[in-house]
């Protein structure tokens, strides 16, 4: 069968599971609960547009698995999203809430949109429709939503309003909000934060000096951006960064703050001064101690796997490593730091935040980043101290982690009824 890579995306992850699930023994119900999803909502809904024409959006939300906790995860807006990506997502995230070991489940939904086609007052509305179509699903001890892909502050800020309006107020839906509304401070780093903590822990561990370090960073949004400003602060040499529109090189380093202030102005990396433009997938294969993928799933395949020429690969995307590359990185001894562990930061800070909202209070930023760093150093020594002791990679010693937790909280809640 020809399969697409829509659909691709959570046979992978299944399949991933479904192996490490019977190497690890875990019984047959745990396994087969965790190989598909418990529920999922495809919602159709009119867009009235500036113009006064409607258009008709499809959107959904799928909830993987909510054992240990309220589902959590993001809302994607793109226009190729496809229900298949959303499941395999949504799987990611139940395994990323149980490798850092949050109360979470894993959920994600998504709007077959461009975001960058719709002016504000029609992205406000899409936003508030969608919310009012998912409401039957969310719900600060149900599910959780946060940003992803194309959402921001802003739309988090429409949907928590939103959900408020029909359900009385409840900053605890949604995560990921503006500082003003029940955000925590620290969030809007903290996906790049935790992707630059395991990071300079590989770093350590493949014995490359953080001071001396190349890195290459693909996409240059929320976590992309965050992620190379931060490594930058620890005296890493950012060589290259790109965005859907191309990429940019300077083998002696990238002026941050300039490009930063180029995108802002022109909406693209790309012809930023005194650097080289290159594409993609040239950015993949540059010479570089640490390459971060940022964007979207799927970058490094069977085709380019063998050209990477990074030492260490820390996911700040989510699935940008297919499995076939995977087994070609491990074999080639690149130090991959899976998606679910190296971009959990984003995750560890939403729950802060969410616990701030419950608690009606609000932590300093030195408060939340003590326990991001915390919460990510032990989980990448939990991971690390598994695969050497299993010897697996670290992605299989992550779904190991997560997998353990996940049946030990099924088996002791049991079956309802
Ligand atoms: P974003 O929309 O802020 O940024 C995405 C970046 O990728 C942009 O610079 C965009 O131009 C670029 N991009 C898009 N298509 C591309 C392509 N084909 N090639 C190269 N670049 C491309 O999104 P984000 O929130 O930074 O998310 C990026 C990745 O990180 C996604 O896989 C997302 O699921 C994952 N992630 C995000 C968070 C979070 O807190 N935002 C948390 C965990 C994981």
């Amino acid at each position: 069968m020809n399969t697409s890579v829509d659909e691709q995306a959570f046979e992978n992850v299944r399949k991933l599971i479904n192996d490490i699930c019977q190497r690890m023994s875990i019984s047959e119900t745990c396994r087969l609960r965790l190989t598909g999803c418990e529920r999922e909502l495809t919602v159709r809904f009119p867009v009235k547009m500036d113009d006064g024409h409607v258009r008709v959006f499809s959107g959904f939300r799928v909830v993987h698995n909510d054992t240990r906790g309220p589902a959590k995860g993001g809302i994607r807006y793109h226009p190729d999203v496809s229900l298949d990506e959303v499941r395999a997502l949504a799987a990611l995230m139940t395994l990323k809430t149980a490798v850092v070991n949050v109360p979470y489940g894993g959920a994600k939904g998504a709007v077959v949109c461009n975001p960058k086609d719709l002016s504000l007052t029609e992205l406000e509305r899409l936003t508030r429709r969608y919310a009012a179509e998912i409401a039957v699903l969310i719900g600060p001890n149900l599910d959780i939503p946060a940003p992803d892909v194309g959402t921001n502050p802003q739309v988090m800020a429409w949907i928590m309003d939103t959900y408020s309006q029909m359900r009385g107020y409840s900053p605890g839906v949604i995560t990921g909000k503006p500082l003003e509304i029940g955000g925590s401070k620290g969030r809007f780093e903290a996906t790049g934060r935790g992707c630059m903590i395991t990071a300079l822990l590989a770093a350590k561990h493949v014995r490359v000096d953080a001071e001396e370090a190349t890195v290459a960073v693909q996409g240059f949004g929320n976590v992309g951006a965050a992620v190379a400003k931060l490594l930058a602060r620890e005296g890493c040499l950012i060589t290259a960064v790109s965005d859907s529109r191309g990429g940019v090189y300077n083998p002696k380093g990238l002026d941050l703050e300039g490009l930063l202030a180029h995108k802002t102005e022109t909406g693209s990396v790309v012809g930023f001064k005194n650097t080289e433009p290159i594409t993609n997938a040239e950015l993949l294969e540059l010479p570089c101690d640490i390459l971060i993928p940022a964007a979207l799933e799927h970058q490094i395949v069977e085709a380019n796997a063998a050209s990477v020429k990074a030492k260490i690969v820390a996911e700040g995307a989510n699935g940008p490593t297919t499995p076939e590359a995977d087994r070609i990185l491990y074999a080639n001894g690149v130090f991959v730091v899976p998606d679910v562990l190296a971009n959990a930061g984003g995750v560890i800070v939403s729950y802060l935040e969410w616990v701030q909202n419950l608690q009606v209070f609000c932590w300093e930023e030195a408060h939340v980043n003590g326990y991001l760093h915390s919460m990510m150093t032990n989980a990448f020594a939990e991971v690390l101290e598994i695969s050497a002791r299993e010897k697996v990679d670290m992605r299989t010693a992550a779904y190991m982690t997560a997998l353990r937790r996940l049946a030990a909280a099924m088996t002791a809640r049991g079956i309802f009824p």
